[in-house]
C-alpha cells in the first residue's frame, strides 16, 4: 500500500524481516506507522538468499525470496503505507519528534518514534587482506551474498570461499553445486552450523590466519579464478551519524535488552543493525515485536 507523507507514530527504516515485523505489529495493536525501503522490494536479505530458508521452523520448504514475498503480503494485509526505492539519508530530532529525509525522496516524513531496521552490509576487503577498502572490488572477488553470486558462472573455477559462518559455507556448497572445478574455505575460525560444515570435505577448509592478495587473486600464494568474502559486516547507520548513537564493541547499534530502544531515547535498532541475537529472520521478526510493544507502552503511557 502506499500513503502520503505525514507525522507517524512511527517510521521504520528498512523493509526486510525486523522491519516488517515491527510495522505490522504496530498497525495490527492500532498505531500509524510507516516503512521506508532503499530498494525497489519488501524482503531485505532474504530477497536475496536463493537457498531454502531451513532456519525457520513455522515455514519449511521456502526459498528466501518467497519469503520475501510473504513479508509483503504481510505488509499489505496489515494496511502499512510503505515507500519502496526510498533510501534514508537523514534523521533529525525535532519538537515533536524526528523528522526523515532522503535525497530525490517527497518527504520529510514525520513521526515520533525511529525504527532504525536496516541491517548490514558486507565490508570491503580488509587493509589488513593486502587490499585497502576504498580500492574498487578487484575482478573476480566477490564481497558478500546475493544475485552477484547467483549470476555467476562457477563451471571449471577455482573458487576460495574467505570466512567461517553459515554464509561461507553454504555459498562454498553452492559454488561446488554449480559446478566449480574445486572450492576451498579459509576461515579464521568455524562458526557456522553443522548441517553445512559436515558436506564440505574437511580437506578442503584451512582453518587459521591466511594471505589474501586480491589483485593477484591468492590466497597464500595459491591463485584462484574466484575469490568469494563472506566474513565482516558493518551496520548500515551512517544516515543517523547526527543521533550519536552509542555502539556495542563490535560496532552494532547498542540497545536496551527488553525494549530495543537505543541511547537516543523514541529511537529503536532492530535484527541485524543492531545484531542483538543470531542473525536470522526469525530473531528480526522478533526483535520487531520487541521494538513494537515497547512504543505501545510507551504511547499508552503517555511518554
Ligand atoms: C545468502 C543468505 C542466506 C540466508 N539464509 C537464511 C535462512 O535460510 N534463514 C534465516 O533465518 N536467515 C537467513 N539469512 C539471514 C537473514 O536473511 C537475515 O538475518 C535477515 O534478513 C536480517 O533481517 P533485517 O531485517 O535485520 O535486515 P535485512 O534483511 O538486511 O533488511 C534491511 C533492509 O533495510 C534496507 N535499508 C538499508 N539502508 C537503508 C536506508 N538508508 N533507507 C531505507 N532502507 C534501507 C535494505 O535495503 C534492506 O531491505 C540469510 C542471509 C543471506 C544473505
Amino acid at each position: 500500500m502506499k500513503a502520503d507523507s505525514g507525522v507517524f507514530d512511527a517510521l521504520i527504516i528498512g523493509g526486510g524481516p525486523a522491519g516488517v515485523s515491527c510495522a505490522v505489529w504496530l498497525a495490527r495493536l492500532g498505531f500509524r506507522p510507516a516503512l521506508l525501503e532503499a530498494r525497489a522490494h519488501i524482503g531485505g536479505l532474504c530477497h536475496d538468499n536463493p537457498f531454502l530458508d531451513e532456519w525457520n521452523a513455522s515455514l519449511p520448504g521456502m526459498t528466501g525470496p518467497q519469503v520475501a514475498d510473504n513479508l509483503a503480503l504481510s505488509l499489505d494485509q496489515a494496511q502499512v503505507p510503505v515507500w519502496l526505492n526510498s533510501p534514508v539519508q537523514s534523521v533529525a530530532p525535532t519538537a515533536y519528534g524526528f523528522e526523515v529525509a532522503g535525497f530525490g525522496l517527497a518527504g520529510p516524513w514525520r513521526a515520533r518514534h525511529i525504527v532504525l531496521a536496516t541491517g548490514v552490509r558486507a565490508r570491503p576487503l580488509h587493509a589488513a587482506d593486502n587490499a585497502k577498502g576504498s580500492e574498487p572490488v578487484p575482478e573476480g572477488v566477490l564481497v558478500g551474498p546475493g544475485a552477484h553470486i547467483v549470476a555467476q558462472d562457477f563451471n571449471g573455477k577455482r573458487v576460495a570461499v574467505l570466512g567461517g559462518g553459515d554464509n561461507a559455507f553454504e555459498n562454498a556448497l553452492y559454488a561446488t553445486e554449480h559446478g566449480a572445478h574445486s572450492v576451498h574455505v579459509y576461515a579464521r575460525s568455524v562458526r557456522a552450523q553443522q548441517q553445512f560444515v559436515r558436506k564440505v570435505p574437511p580437506g578442503c577448509v584451512s582453518v587459521g590466519g591466511y594471505r589474501v592478495d586480491a589483485g593477484a587473486r591468492s590466497i597464500n600464494g595459491v591463485p584462484y579464478d574466484l575469490i568469494l568474502v563472506f566474513y565482516g559486516w558493518e551496520p548500515c547507520v551512517r544516515f543517523a551519524d547526527a543521533l550519536g548513537l552509542h555502539r556495542s564493541a563490535q560496532g552494532f547499534v547498542a540497545t536496551d535488552t527488553p525494549t530495543a530502544q537505543t541511547s537516543f531515547p523514541g529511537v529503536y535498532a532492530i535484527g541485524e543493525v543492531a545484531q542483538r541475537q543470531h542473525p536470522c529472520v526469525v530473531t528480526a521478526l522478533a526483535d520487531g515485536v520487541t521494538a513494537a510493544k515497547a512504543m505501545q507502552a510507551k504511547i499508552e503511557a503517555g511518554s
